[in-house]
């Protein structure tokens, strides 16, 4: 195999999902620690001190930190591994979701006394839209947890995925005793595990009596029950797994340590190598030897001093090489990218080359938009954009002097196209005043402190009451005359085109009840 398709082939990015609090960080440090790219737990912290407040200067304080935590590669068992973050407590937004588009698979943490939680359903219908690999990790087994049925039948009906539970738990909290895999008949005894100390195991076949020495009769019997049940449901399907309908569960204890390798172990074996990007010229080979990228994420530096920005790229096929002439498409510009950098852990190193499958944060003196696509000169294709995500904050905002308006417009229309923010006004109103939609509110205090550090503009912002938004894409009478339910409103966007913005999910129907012949989009991106 040339080298090229070496590299290329060893490489696996994955995202890990979860509602904040489930174990994702705790998750992902075992994994490093596994990968030797740390040496203790505590390393890849950050969020602690970003969690801790949502102060937006504090959180510009941690900045170098946050960008750290874009992305961590490490190598384990030949593989070599990028995990995707998803931030996830105050600073949950557009970014968190656009960066699943960048990802190959994703690991979803569930915390196993909890449940689905609200979060962990909103990442998962976002990495459902691209039908990847979703891996689901019951985490804090050495808790009390709901029954382990009981949580996978959950994750069925409110994701709608199917499960094949891989191992399954041996009793939970004080009685959790380890866990039983079913297709190698062993049990992994339960015990905190120190690094590089290996857990107890013992193979046995389910119908062993032996399994009662080792157990106790109780728990004997109820796993055998369990296993059963399972058994007389799905079977394993590979081709299921790699097309997102049926996610393989693991339970485990991230804190503990227990079942976290062997979890790694089968995650890397039956997730996929760095998947195929479409673009407008068809699906773009990934061992093409010419590099391809597209941008999903530009980070805005918040050092006033230095205005630049990193932009971060996914790499989707060939290799890419420091110094090198590429081509920006949207621009039409040939360019070098500079200071290609990649996170390894906890540190972040300027690096001379790259291969699909991996990200990369290059300086962007602001040429790059969310989307864009970086080819070799030559190759002029496009990959199709990143989808627009549905706010679910609003705010009515104006500047606080009206002579600011120029300022005032500049600014939000700036932020704005590098996807900061999605703004949009009232039906034929003009710019004083605009509506401001965000996924997460911190959004809006990065908004509100940019305008002021930025573009000298305070502002007055007062939120409102919708929580989704909706492209109208057939409308029955004049748009003035459609019957709204209270608490909706008529909004435009800035391509002119108008939307409905409402509260509860429940709305929909009343619109569409009242107002035969109306027609909502199910996603802003059409
Ligand atoms: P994140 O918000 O999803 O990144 O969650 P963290 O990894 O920060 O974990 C949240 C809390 O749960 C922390 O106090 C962890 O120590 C704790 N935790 C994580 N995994 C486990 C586990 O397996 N068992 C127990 N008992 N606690 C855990």
């Amino acid at each position: 195999m040339s080298e090229l398709r070496t590299e290329i082939s060893r490489r696996r990015t994955f995202a890990i999902i979860s509602h904040p609090d489930a174990g994702k960080t705790t998750l992902t440090e075992k994994f490093l620690l596994y990968g030797g790219a740390i040496a203790q737990a505590g390393e890849v912290k950050g969020k602690r001190a970003r969690a801790a407040t949502s102060d937006w200067m504090e959180i510009e304080k941690q900045r170098g930190i946050s960008v750290t935590s874009s992305v961590l590669q490490f190598q384990h068992s030949g593989f070599c591994i990028n995990i995707l973050d998803t931030p996830g407590h105050q600073d949950f937004s557009e970014d968190t979701y656009r960066t699943l588009m960048a990802a190959d698979s994703a690991v979803m943490v569930i915390d196993g006394a909890k449940g689905v939680e609200p979060q962990t359903r909103k990442l998962f219908r976002v990495c459902a839209i691209r039908h990847i690999p979703i891996f689901t990790f019951i985490n804090k087994m050495d808790r009390e947890t709901k029954d382990p049925l009981e949580l996978c039948e959950e994750v069925e009906r409110e994701l709608g995925i199917d499960t094949y539970a891989v191992n399954w738990p041996i009793g939970s909290g004080k009685e959790f005793q380890g866990v039983y895999d079913r297709e190698k008949q062993r049990i992994l005894f339960f015990q905190a595990e120190e690094r590089g100390k290996k857990v107890g195991s013992a193979e046995v076949a389910l119908d062993d009596p032996a399994l009662e020495d080792m157990i106790g009769a109780q728990k004997a019997a109820a796993l055998r029950e369990e296993v059963e049940l399972l058994g007389a449901g799905r079977e394993f399907d590979m081709e299921a797994v790699r097309n997102g309908t049926l996610s393989p569960v693991f339970f485990g204890s991230a804190l503990t340590t227990f079942g976290v390798e062997p979890f790694l172990e089968e995650f890397l074996r039956m997730t996929t190598p760095p998947l195929p990007r479409v673009s407008d010229q068809g699906e773009v080979d990934v061992f093409s030897e010419d590099f391809s990228a597209f941008v999903f994420k530009i980070q805005a530096n918040m050092n006033k001093a230095h205005r630049d920005r990193l932009a971060f790229m996914r790499i989707c096929s060939g290799k890419f090489e420091r110094d090198t002439e590429y081509f920006h498409v949207q621009g039409n510009k040939k360019l070098r990218l500079s200071q290609p950098q990649q996170m390894m852990a906890a540190e972040r190193e300027i690096i001379d080359e790259a291969y699909a499958g991996d990200i990369i944060g290059v300086f962007d003196p602001g040429i790059f938009s969310i989307g864009d696509t970086v080819t070799v000169p030559g190759k002029k294709f496009k990959f199709s954009g990143i989808p627009t995500f549905e706010p679910e904050h609003f705010m009515r905002v104006s500047p606080k002097d009206t002579m600011k308006r120029k300022q005032f417009i500049k600014g939000t229309e700036q932020i704005a196209q590098e996807g900061a923010i999605q703004i949009f006004k009232l039906p034929g109103a003009g710019l004083e005043e605009v509506i401001v939609g965000v996924v997460g509110t911190l959004q809006f205090d990065v908004f509100q402190y940019r305008m002021r550090s930025e573009y000298g503009v305070e502002l007055y912002m007062e939120g409102l009451p919708y929580e989704h938004l909706r492209v109208i894409t057939a409308c029955p009478c004049k748009p003035e005359d459609l019957v709204l339910c209270t608490g909706a409103a008529l909004l435009e966007d800035f391509k002119g085109r108008l939307l409905v913005a409402f509260g509860g999910e429940w709305s929909v129907g009343f619109l569409t009840k009242h107002n035969p012949g109306l027609e909502l989009a199910e996603s802003l991106s059409v």
